[in-house]
């Protein structure tokens, strides 16, 4: 079995972006897999995939420092406990506001959780796609994509990074970015289950 979650904060799209997901998968297993090619088909879509919205990963600002650690704490167990099955992370982040929210937080004593929870995943050995969403209402698109790479580590251009930030606009169905970032990590995968038999 094969399984995405999705985690992030509340109001970037989650839901929205899950209907689509969903919506697309659902269509998929309904109608002949692997033959239609309309923009956001999952051809690579098996009838045991799955995508978990994590829910309560979301809300992590405004709430506790110790309720933060306990979020986190589930998190890492549902991943570990999970790890078989986990093909993916999606991390999704509203692309209009993320820049900001992310300068707004960093501090000598303090990494906003989007960033943490990036560098969190990938230590947990999670491939993460950062799914940067509401790209509709984002004129300096490259710009923007560039300093979100420069926030997590990752040496812009993003262009560079196509496997690992996906711009997307969910409500508008342009999820094409994200579908091809998770094919190349299922592919990837498939390749580290054969090999593992060789
Ligand atoms: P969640 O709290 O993360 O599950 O977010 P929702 O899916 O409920 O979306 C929050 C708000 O953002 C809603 O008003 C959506 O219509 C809006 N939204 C979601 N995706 C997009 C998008 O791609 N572009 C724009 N402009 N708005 C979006």
């Amino acid at each position: 079995r094969e399984e995405v979650v999705l985690v992030g904060r509340s109001n970037v799209g989650k839901s929205t972006l899950m209907r689509e997901l969903t919506g697309h998968s659902k269509f998929t297993t309904g109608g002949k897999p692997g033959v239609t090619r309309s923009p956001n088909h999952f051809d690579w879509t098996s009838e045991n995939f799955m995508f978990t919205d994590l829910p309560g990963f979301g809300f992590m600002s405004g709430v506790e420092e110790e309720r933060r650690e306990q979020i986190k704490t589930d998190l890492v167990r549902y991943i570990e406990s999970n790890a078989d099955d986990v093909l993916a992370a999606v991390l999704v982040v509203d692309g209009k506001s993320v820049i900001d929210i992310i300068d707004r937080h960093s501090g000598p004593d303090e990494i906003p959780h989007d960033v943490e929870l990036f560098h969190f995943l990938w230590d947990l050995d999670v491939p993460t796609i950062v799914a940067v969403n509401k790209m509709d209402k984002v004129d300096d698109r490259d710009e923007r994509l560039d300093d979100l790479c420069d926030r997590l580590g990752l040496h812009p251009p993003w262009k560079q990074w196509r496997e690992t930030i996906a711009p997307i606009s969910a409500k508008r169905g342009d999820i094409d970015a994200l579908n091809e970032a998770l094919r190349t990590r299922f592919h990837e995968q498939k390749r580290d289950d054969l090999l593992k038999f060789v």
